[in-house]
């Protein structure tokens, strides 16, 4: 694996580690790592590098192989390990080192997107090694017209199924576990629809805040961090139909098919929120106005949170809303999609109490699902009360980089964006993005710490004093 962009950010806190975790699992055999940049990295920058990441990658037992064969494996791939200057936009630089790597090579690009597009130009078919992998970070492109431009390059390189648009939000457990729930069970497929679902919605919000993100964040903003990536592709999972295999074609299908139904509805103002935090305290720590963090320009007008509603325009969906939402320094972490059912068509008379839908919810991080019924509470059977059934789900113990190198490295592009994919995500969003630079849509408030404006639509998060009982 060759890593462009090897002294960057992303490089070291992110995709090393993961790498690092990977190979301590024994999912890596054989990985020789090489790393390039701009920088004129010592061999021994380099090699404190790969320490300083890899550092607890082999401790405890791993499924796939003992502890001192991961240490060893580790050893082996730093002791290997090089690294080279190269400027990967001229001309023939990053073609003549690909010549000296052995076959199959996978190139990730953890680049500034700018730079990337630069760097494929410069490349031809040829410079390639036999059955080279392009692994393309996030964002893909600015806007649908970049991203098809971007799209056009690398076909001219590799085959599409070669080509890796890196989503770690698509992990196998995020995928698989929606996969699953649905299809493996007659009870919910029959009720996933218009018919019985009043809404949908996935919520990622963060007590984050900006994290020292500047450079990046005060220029994407979360509607092109979060909302045009990822939230439409979990989306996209949780509103397919059914495919016949986990194969990549059968999956990525489905979920094409339903980003090209979606859209956004074109009053703005209505069918979008947007926000930006202002001082306040998460838990003890105070947080400062976002405009006064470090880097930020207040005339940027980035939004620190935001929601906006897709329609999926096809029978299944029709009329039912699906409220994307994301946002940083919040009142608490809430990674999860929630799915809100119609209410019964008729109560028998005599029930009182709480009288809620039907919520099922799928956390992403910590991985669980939990379905809110009514029954008939303790003490009095005609007062109905609210229970929580709840379990955990899977997860794949390496870390969100290490499974989607885990694919990489296995050729599985399952996990990837596809091509007509990661135009469609930036053909919904786009209309909205540029009413939002317009100023129809207003920049609205909300105090760090809090759970956002009090008015916006998408449901309140659960109090902690809801009942719980445990089943799983
Ligand atoms: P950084 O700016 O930290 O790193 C970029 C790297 O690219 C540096 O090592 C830089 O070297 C190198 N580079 C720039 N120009 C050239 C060139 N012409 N030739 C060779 N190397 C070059 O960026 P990040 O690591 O933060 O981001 C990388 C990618 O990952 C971006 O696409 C970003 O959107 C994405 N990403 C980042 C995340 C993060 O948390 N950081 C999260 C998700 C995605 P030098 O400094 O010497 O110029």
């Amino acid at each position: 694996m060759l890593v462009l962009g090897a002294s960057g950010d992303l490089t070291g806190r992110l995709l090393l580690p993961g790498v690092g975790r990977l190979i301590a699992a024994g999912r890596a055999p054989r990985l020789e790592l090489v790393g390039a940049g701009s920088d004129d990295w010592t061999a021994e920058r380099w090699r404190q590098r790969l320490d300083d990441s890899f550092a607890g990658a082999d401790e405890g037992s791993t499924a796939e192989g003992s502890t001192a064969e991961g240490s060893a494996e580790l050893a082996r791939v730093k002791d290997a390990s090089t690294y080279h200057r190269l400027d990967v936009t001229a001309p023939g630089e990053l073609g003549r080192l690909l010549k000296t790597l052995q076959a199959p090579v996978a190139v990730y690009f953890a680049l500034p997107p700018a730079v990337s597009q630069a760097a494929c130009e410069a490349l031809t078919a040829g410079d390639l090694p036999e059955g080279t992998r392009l692994v393309m970070e996030k964002p893909f492109g600015s806007g649908a017209e970049s991203a098809a431009r971007l799209n056009a390059t690398l076909a001219g390189l590799v085959p599409e199924d070669h080509i890796h648009r890196v989503d770690h939000f698509l992990g196998k457990s995020t995928v698989f576990n929606i996969v699953g729930l649905r299809f493996a069970n007659r009870l919910l497929e029959p009720l996933w629809n218009a018919e019985h679902i009043a809404k949908v919605e996935i919520i990622f919000d963060e007590d984050l805040t900006l994290e020292n993100r500047a450079r990046y964040y005060d220029h994407a903003g979360a509607g092109r961090d979060m909302i045009q990536s990822h939230l439409l592709q979990i989306m996209a999972i949780i509103a397919m139909e059914a495919p016949a295999s986990l194969d990549e074609r059968d999956v990525r299908d489905g979920i094409a098919a339903v980003l090209r139904a979606s859209s956004i509805d074109n009053h703005f103002a209505r069918s979008t929120r947007r926000a930006r935090y202002t001082a306040g305290a998460i838990g003890d720590r105070p947080v400062p106005d976002y405009t006064a963090e470090a880097g930020v320009d207040p005339a940027n007008n980035t939004e620190t949170l935001a929601e906006v509603e897709i329609r999926v325009k096809n029978w299944r969906w029709a009329g039912v809303p699906f409220l994307l939402r994301s946002g940083k320094a919040l009142g608490r972490n809430r990674k999860e999609a929630v799915i809100t059912y119609k209410p019964v068509p008729h109560l028998p008379d005599g029930f009182r109490g709480v009288d809620a839908p039907t919520r099922l919810h799928i956390g992403f991080g910590p991985e669980n699902l939990t379905l809110d019924l009514d029954v008939n509470g303790p003490g009095n059977l005609f007062e109905l009360d609210r229970v929580r059934l709840e379990t955990e789900l899977a997860s794949d113990p390496l870390l969100p980089y290490g499974e989607v190198l885990d694919s990489v490295l296995a050729g599985d592009p399952l996990l990837s964006v596809r091509a007509d994919t990661a135009e469609e995500c930036w053909r919904i969003v786009e209309p909205a993005f540029a009413a939002w630079r317009a100023g129809t849509v207003p920049l609205e408030e909300y105090a760090a710490g809090s759970d956002g404006p009090a008015d916006w639509r998408s449901s309140r998060p659960r109090s902690a004093g809801d009942k719980q009982r445990a089943d799983g």
